[in-house]
This record gives structure tokens, C-alpha cells and sequence, in this order.
């Protein structure tokens, strides 16, 4: 299974993504974790897209497309995977299409998390992850046991540094602008499925999981 999850920054996209991956056992490729990962590391390519996603912009396509290519080549990757924040524009799409042709692999579903804008900055101010796993909360919707501490690794949980809110508006105007379109691109291609993105985690997943008995 090949399956693309599209949302708004703060549809619940990155929970549900590790939801289905824990149930399916295929692994979840979330680009925004690369990337924050890369630049925790100061790595020269961490160094080059830190300003970026502190802006709140997004990663030129070729470097994505170069990024992404190594990854889903990776052995893990063999037997499916669930993507999580790419491909994020047209451009990433069509290059995500070239690399599955030439690798003769079909695209099998795309999940679209239909959220409106004003729930999503509610969400957004109130997260939190784990700096050492990366599990995320919410202090409203999905406190962790003990305050600031990871329930599954007892690691420090942060709130990321581009969760601001000037930084959000920006994320929401950039997914409006540049991901919106991937909605009709991939229902032109007959693979978008919507599922509404207003309630708990556990009530969304559901909705995911009825989508797959169908
Ligand atoms: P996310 O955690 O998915 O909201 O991603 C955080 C930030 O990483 C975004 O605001 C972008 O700056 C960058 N990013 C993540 N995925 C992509 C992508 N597919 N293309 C370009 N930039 C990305």
C-alpha cells in the first residue's frame, strides 16, 4: 500500500499518519521531521532550510524530489509506505509520479483531512512533541500524563518553533496557494478520498478505518 495523506497544517494529518502505520506496519515518511531533523542536526542541508521552515515557506521541489527519492528507495520502504507532508505541490507531484513509473509502482490512495482554517489555529497553538520521538500532544485535546514530559519515552516535549502564530497564518496562506490544488489534481486521477477532520483522534481514525472496509 502506497497512500498519500494531504491536509492543512493541523488537520490531525501527522497523528493519523502514525495511527495507520502502527496498524498496517508500514512505515510513516513525514518530510516535516526530516527536515526539522536535519536542521536539530546543523547539518549543511539542515543550515540551508532552517530560515525556510522558520518562515513558514516551503523547501524548493528539487531539493524535496532529491530528498524524497533516497528516502522511499530505502529497504524499509519495500512493501509500501504512508506519506505524510509530501508530495505538497504540483511540481512534487509530477516528480513523485515520474519516480513511480520508472520504478513501475502504482499510487494506491490519497487521503485528503478536510479541516476548516479557524479549528486548525486552535490546534496548532496547543501542540506540543517530543523533542527525542517525535510523539505528539495537544494541551487541550491529548495532554500527556505528566506535564511537558513524553508519555512513551519520558522524553521533553517542545513546541515547535514554527507553531507561532504569525508562522501558522503563513503555513495556512502557503497550503492554501501552493497544496490546495493537489486536492483536484489527485481527484482528477480518481485516488483523493476526503474525510472530515473535526473531532477526536480516535473518532477521525475511525472514519479512516471505514473508508478501507468499503
Ligand atoms: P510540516 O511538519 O509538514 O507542517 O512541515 C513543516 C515545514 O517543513 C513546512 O512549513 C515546510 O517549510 C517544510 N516542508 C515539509 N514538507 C515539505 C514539502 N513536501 N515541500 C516543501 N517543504 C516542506
Amino acid at each position: 500500500m502506497r497512500l498519500v495523506f494531504i491536509g492543512i497544517p493541523g488537520s490531525g494529518k501527522g497523528t493519523q499518519a502514525a495511527m495507520l502505520s502502527q496498524k498496517w506496519g508500514i512505515p510513516r515518511i513525514t518530510t516535516g521531521d526530516i527536515l526539522r531533523e536535519a536542521v536539530e542536526k546543523n547539518s549543511p542541508f539542515g543550515r540551508r532550510v532552517k530560515p525556510i521552515l522558520d518562515t513558514g515557506l516551503l523547501v524548493p521541489d528539487d531539493l524535496i524530489l532529491q530528498l524524497m527519492g533516497k528516502r522511499l528507495s530505502e529497504p524499509d520502504c519495500a512493501s509500501g509506505y504512508i506519506l505524510d507532508g509530501y508530495p505538497r505541490t504540483i511540481g512534487q507531484a509530477e516528480g513523485f509520479n515520474a519516480y513511480l513509473k520508472e520504478k513501475a509502482l502504482p499510487l494506491d490512495f490519497v487521503l485528503w483531512i478536510d479541516l476548516e482554517d479557524k479549528e486548525v489555529i486552535r490546534r496548532i497553538v496547543g501542540r506540543r512533541q517530543c523533542r527525542a520521538c517525535g510523539t505528539v500532544y495537544h494541551l487541550e485535546f491529548q495532554p500527556p500524563k505528566k506535564e511537558g514530559i513524553c508519555d512513551a519515552c519520558g522524553g521533553k516535549l517542545i513546541q515547535r518553533s514554527d507553531d507561532g502564530e504569525e508562522t501558522i497564518k503563513k503555513r495556512i496562506e502557503v497550503y492554501q496557494m501552493q497544496t490546495e490544488p493537489l486536492e483536484r489534481y489527485y481527484r482528477d486521477n480518481g485516488l483523493l478520498h476526503r474525510v472530515d477532520g473535526l473531532g477526536t483522534p480516535k473518532k477521525v481514525f475511525q472514519r479512516i478505518c471505514d473508508l478501507f472496509k468499503e
